[in-house]
């Protein structure tokens, strides 16, 4: 007996590796393009940190005339949820990242490459598993899970290094005989790699984020295949980052310990090792420090969040580019009307720390993207979101011809409004401009400076009787406010009545203020004049006369 025939015994349908490396072509690309790709595990949440790397991925491989492709890493199945894949691509088509290769929910493979999901590509690792064991580079291990809680007791108590390694590897050293002996008698195993690496020797790595890092070898003898016969995610990641070209790894910075390990599994496969982007986590302020955008406490990590609070996918986009890139402010300010794609993105610019991710700068981009739709633009997008989100909103909305009025107030100026940063604040801030809705906020009408109901009354009749005419253009209308003020004893200016307040009960300020309340119930909106144009005459006049 010897390690082949041992190979064989352990993995006897397996196929010889010469099969997929002929199977998986070399990708025929151009020198500088990148193959890269998004690995995420079906686990049912979709954190906005996964949205983070695949933008980035796509992006840089665009850039090369590369290739991104999406791998479902699913070998730890107790993990795994229902529709779990489902929801990732439906989130990657949300923000326009579709990969160029990838595995559809019905297990449709669109790429060379494929499998894209892990489970599928068991004989694959198997195959690779056999090829190491046939050269005496992994072997089968029968230690049970209460002998490794033993060994890790011992080594706790003699303060060791934990883990499977040298001494402590029990199972590296038997023999062929004894190793055919106990799997003819049935016992249970696994594979595990017969590392060659030494704790006290260095490895040098050079990643294109976090620079130059070095790090002791790995002495480790990791499980490759676990005893359901899948992989682990060390080994498998090796194995399809080889056949499927991959030549740039990005991903998160948890994994950037393993390297070591990582760089030493394409080594013993005689595969040649990719480079690696480790990317910092997003993270939040609390109080005085930093920490990790949590799952458990940050609803915004989850992308269903923005969607749900109507925050549109441009928005989320821009925001992450300029946390990826922080030189993309500075381009976004002289490029205002620019295409994202035409910003020059460098992975290599990325911080080695993690960026803070902050929802009011990310509201604060998003507003500016909104205040650049039209009318149209918006209402579709408002309409579409409402008709998930909000019922009511949906049924303001139906009547499209006036809702595209009432939504294009102040929008199409040099200054156009700012004050929606999210699909949900629409509602609220267009809720006066119809008439149901307005039943129930004119019984609460609260005034200002003026709040005399004499005076209130004053105001409102006289307005209606001599001032009042929907025809005027906004010149003339101005100037009438102006006149109603004086009539009543109120500066017509602001810069009058601060030079002589004793002169008059208050300025032209505060009288359009009352008008601004009785029509709207607020005392901030946009421009009056083109709220009273789109309500129109027979409104206009209806809530002035029912507040006498
Ligand atoms: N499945 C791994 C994860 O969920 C992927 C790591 C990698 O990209 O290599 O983080």
């Amino acid at each position: 007996m010897n390690y082949n025939d041992l190979a064989n015994m352990i993995f006897p349908d397996a196929k010889d590796v010469s099969y997929y490396e002929n199977k998986y072509k070399k990708r025929d690309l151009p020198e500088n393009a990148i193959v890269t790709r998004y690995a995420p595990s079906p686990t049912g949440f979709v954190h906005i940190g996964g949205i983070y790397q695949s933008l980035i991925a796509k992006t840089v491989a665009n850039k090369t005339n590369g290739v991104f492709f999406v791998r479902i890493e699913d070998t730890d199945q107790k993990r795994e949820v229902e529709n779990g894949t489902k929801q990732i691509f439906d989130a990657l088509k949300d923000y326009n990242l579709l990969p160029d290769e990838y595995i559809d929910e019905n297990d449709v493979n669109y790429g060379e490459y494929g499998p894209y999901k892990q489970s599928l590509r068991k004989e694959i690792y198997q195959a690779y598993a056999k090829s190491l064991i046939a050269k005496g580079l992994a072997y089968p291990c029968f230690c049970t899970a209460d002998d490794l809680t033993k060994m890790r007791e011992k080594q706790e108590q003699a303060k060791i290094r934990p883990g499977y390694y040298g001494v402590w590897a029990k199972c590296r050293n038997l023999s062929i005989e004894e190793v055919v002996d106990k799997i003819k008698s049935g016992a249970d195993y696994i594979i595990r790699l017969k590392s060659s690496g030494r704790e006290d020797k260095k490895i040098k790595h050079h990643d294109l984020i976090k620079g130059n890092v070095d790090f002791p070898e790995n002495d480790q003898d990791i499980v490759i295949i676990k005893a359901d016969g899948l992989p682990t995610y060390h080994f498998a990641h090796a194995v399809d980052d080889h056949l499927m070209g991959t030549n740039l790894v990005i991903r998160g910075d948890e994994w950037l310990t393993s390297v070591p390990l990582h760089l030493q599994l394409f080594f013993m496969l005689g595969f040649k090792a990719p480079k690696y982007a480790h990317i910092a986590p997003m993270m939040k302020q609390e109080g005085d420090s930093k920490r990790k955008l949590s799952k458990r406490k940050d609803p915004e990590s989850n992308v269903a969040y923005y969607k749900e609070a109507g925050i549109p996918k441009e928005a989320v986009i821009e925001y992450l580019i300029n946390i990826a890139n922080s030189n993309f402010e500075i381009w976004r300010k002289q490029n205002p009307e620019k295409d994202i794609k035409e910003f020059d993105f460098q992975i290599s610019k990325m911080g080695v720390s993690g960026a803070l991710f902050d929802m009011v700068k990310m509201l604060d981009v998003s507003k500016n993207i909104i205040s650049k739709l039209n009318a149209e633009d918006l209402y579709n997008n408002v309409y579409e979101w409402a008709k998930t989100y909000d019922k009511e909103l949906k049924e303001m909305l139906d009547d499209k011809e006036y809702s595209l009025k009432v939504l294009g107030i102040e929008r199409q100026g040099i200054k156009p409004r700012k004050d929606i940063s999210k699909w949900s604040d629409v509602k609220d801030n267009i809720l006066y401009m119809y008439n149901d809705k307005f039943e129930n906020i004119k019984d609460n009408l609260e005034f200002q400076k003026i709040n005399d109901k004499n005076e209130i009354n004053k105001i409102l009749k006289l307005y209606l009787e001599k001032y009042f005419d929907i025809k005027d253009d906004k010149q003339t209308w101005f100037n009438k406010i102006k006149n109603l003020s004086s009539e009543l004893g109120y500066a017509s200016e602001v810069k009058e009545y601060k030079q002589n307040p004793e002169k008059y009960k208050g300025h032209v300020g505060d009288i359009s203020t009352v008008l601004r309340i009785v029509l709207t119930g607020r005392c901030n909106t946009p421009d009056m004049y083109e709220i009273m144009q789109v309500l129109g005459e027979d409104t206009v006049k209806k809530r002035l006369e029912r507040c006498i």
